[in-house]
């Protein structure tokens, strides 16, 4: 049992009232009260002068996954094995404490069975198969039939929603949507490219998230305040809400100027070293670039930050998600990074907040369980050192999180964080992504 004393909580519901110098009870995984009674025996933290806020969750990661190199790799058949604690300590460190992975193996449910058993620090994981046409990559459908299928057996799996990809045709797609529907199973999605020119063709009952602003601005070249109204009151009339993913396409241009950033990055350290290497030496942003490329993908920045504004005002609501996985895209990190880019756009800093919290929980079907603080819900807590509303830049002041009934303070993370930069940066030398891939 843990009380966290006389702390401001900043519970993120609806209603959404401060409650100043209050006791938060924390019996096993669950918060038991607020300002309840204390019982004898609580560990107690200190939460004077501190905000309690819900953990974050990150509506879109690509969670790395063992790499095997067959006959491509230099010594012939070697598996890089990724360890699930190290890919996870960044996302705790960084007070995500839900991620949905949008194109899940079952490699992705031996992590989460790893994280049942107790013996990793981790976040929540959400999973979702990703369903593609043509011939790949993914699950591979190019019926009404087979599309139906392929979502039935992802149900069976065991897979929480249905990612739709760009190479879908027209049919498919919408027979996938709608047998999703059927089995009870949420959908998010890139746009196919056979969309193309009847954009509003996709906008079908249940097509449920869009995965990036990139997939409006695919479709046009004006890139305007009327195209992004346009694209919000599309989203609006269907239900759909949007996961910008701002971050993903600020570091893409980043790359495509330069990889020195990227290469200075104080977060690079916590990469898994033979990502760090395929990032820094086999980039194909910064390899295919030109300054048609730069230019364009500037364009691209701008047009999101509008179609951000857009839906804040048609009232389609935003969920904060990265990419993670994309080069340059750090686990974790980048979460906080998506934040202050939704605050940068327009949103207010409860509302990216919100976006990254309730709203996210929402959308996934675990709002009773996680996404604001009140009692009868997951302890997923994060204890900051000031207000995150008054600056969202305050959300990176953290002491100390809970997770899985665990308090995880600010040494502890720190000593992980170190360790995991001691023991990358030791094997640097091992991992070469081009030698191991054979790639140019
Ligand atoms: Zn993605």
């Amino acid at each position: 049992m843990f009380v966290i004393k006389n702390v401001n909580v900043i519970p993120m519901t609806l209603g959404d009232e401060i409650i100043v110098d209050a006791n938060v009870l924390i019996t096993n995984e669950r918060i038991t009260s607020i300002n309840g009674s204390i019982p004898p025996g609580a560990t107690i933290i200190d939460g004077k002068g501190k905000w309690l806020i819900p953990g974050l969750i990150d509506m879109h990661v690509h969670v790395p996954t063992d790499i095997h190199f067959g006959s491509r790799y230099i010594t012939q058949g070697a598996t890089i094995f990724f360890d699930t604690q190290d890919i996870m300590t960044l996302y705790i460190a960084n007070r995500v404490t839900t991620i949905f992975d949008l194109n899940s193996k079952a490699e992705h449910f031996g992590q989460r069975n790893e994280i049942g058993k107790g013996k990793v620090i981790r976040p929540r994981m959400a999973l979702a198969a990703l369903i593609n046409g043509g011939s790949g990559p993914g699950r591979i459908v190019n019926t009404d039939y087979d599309g139906r299928q392929a979502v039935r057996s992802a149900k069976a799996e065991g897979y929480d929603c249905i990612k739709l990809y760009s190479q879908l045709n027209i049919e498919t797609f919408k027979a996938i949507v709608d047998e999703a529907r059927k089995q009870g199973m949420k959908t998010v999605g890139h746009i196919p490219d056979a969309f193309q020119g009847k954009l509003e063709q996709a906008f079908v009952p249940n097509f449920d998230l869009v995965a990036h602003a990139e997939e409006f601005s695919k479709q046009t070249t004006e890139y305007s305040d009327e195209d992004a109204k346009r694209f919000a009151k599309l989203m609006k009339d269907n239900g759909t809400w949007l996961s910008p993913t701002l971050i993903t396409m600020v570091d893409i241009l980043s790359q495509s100027r330069s990889l020195d950033e990227l290469r200075t990055s104080p977060t690079l350290q916590y990469v898994h070293p033979l990502l760090q290497s395929k990032w820094l030496t086999a980039n194909n942003y910064n390899k295919n670039t030109s300054a048609y490329r730069v230019a364009h993908f500037e364009k691209m920045v701008a047009f999101h930050n509008r179609l951000v504004r857009a839906c804040k005002a048609a009232g389609v609501p935003i969920v904060a998600g990265t990419d993670t996985g994309v080069s340059g895209v750090v686990a974790g990190f980048a979460l906080h990074d998506e934040i202050e880019l939704l605050v940068a756009a327009g949103l207010t800093p409860k509302e990216a907040i919100t976006s990254a919290t309730r709203l996210s929980a929402t959308w996934l079907g675990i709002d009773s369980l996680t996404g604001t603080v009140e009692a009868g819900k997951f302890a997923d807590l994060i204890l900051l050192d000031a207000n995150p509303l008054s600056d969202v830049k305050n959300l990176r002041r953290i002491s100390g999180i809970f997770v899985n009934g665990r308090w995880v303070n600010r040494f502890t993370i720190d000593t992980m964080l170190a360790d995991l930069s001691k023991r990358n940066t030791a094997a640097e030398d091992d991992y070469d992504w081009k030698k191991m891939t054979g790639s140019k």
